[in-house]
């Protein structure tokens, strides 16, 4: 397969959200007002100004003790996906020759908005209030045309966000679904037929959204190794930044 895809190993996952923030630092999108719901992920929900969401919920395990469900959300960038067939122009959401990243554009009409998100199996691309324009995940081709990984793999800081060719990433999925046999039996990968962005979950799939008793736990990274791993790349993004914004003015 043409093009290339994300891996996200949730058994890798210690949602420290660092993805989620370095997608708005990379992107300059807004802070989101948050409140306290009584967990810990924030926000609440996927929104124009939030293309990537870290989901997740504290849940009992069977033996009784706290257990993590981490879910890194974000656009799936379909191989045929069900949001171009809606607006009429077919201009309006771009597929990239490079990566197969499945692009927005300013040609997408505020009138077709509800129904490009309804048509959304994952229910990813989000409105602004007002305009009617519309967001999500762009998969950073803008970095990744210039050799950079996307804000969110850059970050992470345990391997859980892969990035690179498709059928590498295949590969790579196949593997650790292996390696996490035995810990995990339960463990299967999703989204690797018909979409670029493939996760290994450690349980049933409707386990996740629904909260069951997935058992995902990290491996073995302490938060200060976490916070020291993720400081420097979160810098270099800035530099990043202003270099490739800088080349395109
Ligand atoms: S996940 Fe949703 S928004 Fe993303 S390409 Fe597929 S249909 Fe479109
Ligand atoms: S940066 Fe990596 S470890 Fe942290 S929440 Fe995102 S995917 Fe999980």
């Amino acid at each position: 397969m043409e093009g290339k895809a994300f891996f996200i190993d949730t058994t890798l996952c210690i949602g420290c959200r660092a993805c989620q923030i370095a997608c708005k630092q990379w992107n300059q999108l807004p802070a989101t007002k948050t409140e306290n719901r009584g967990g810990f992920q924030n926000p609440a929900d996927l929104s124009f100004y939030t293309y990537k969401l870290v989901r997740f919920f504290e849940q009992r395990g069977d033996d009784g003790k706290p257990v993590w469900y981490f879910f890194p959300d974000q656009c799936r960038h379909c191989l045929e996906p069900p949001c171009k067939e809606i607006p009429e122009d077919p201009d309006a959401i771009m597929i990239d020759q490079l990566t197969g990243a499945v692009l927005y554009t300013d040609k997408l009409k505020k009138e077709n908005s509800q129904d490009v998100r309804d048509s959304c199996p994952y229910d990813i691309p989000r409105a602004e209030n007002g305009t009617g324009y519309m967001a999500k995940c762009t998969m950073c081709v803008d970095r990744v045309h210039n050799g950079l990984l996307p804000a969110c793999v850059k970050v992470c800081p345990t391997g859980a966000m892969n990035f690179g060719d498709y059928d590498a990433m295949v590969k790579l999925a196949n593997r650790r679904l292996e390696e996490v046999g035995e810990k995990h039996p339960k463990a299967k990968l999703i989204g690797v037929e018909d979409t670029r962005v493939f996760w290994l979950l450690a349980d049933k799939p409707e386990k996740y959204f629904d909260y069951a008793k997935s058992l995902i736990k990290p491996r073995g990274i302490d938060r200060k190794t976490a916070l020291k791993k993720i400081a420097r790349p979160l810098k270099e993004l800035s530099r990043e930044w202003q270099m490739l914004k800088g080349l395109a003015g």
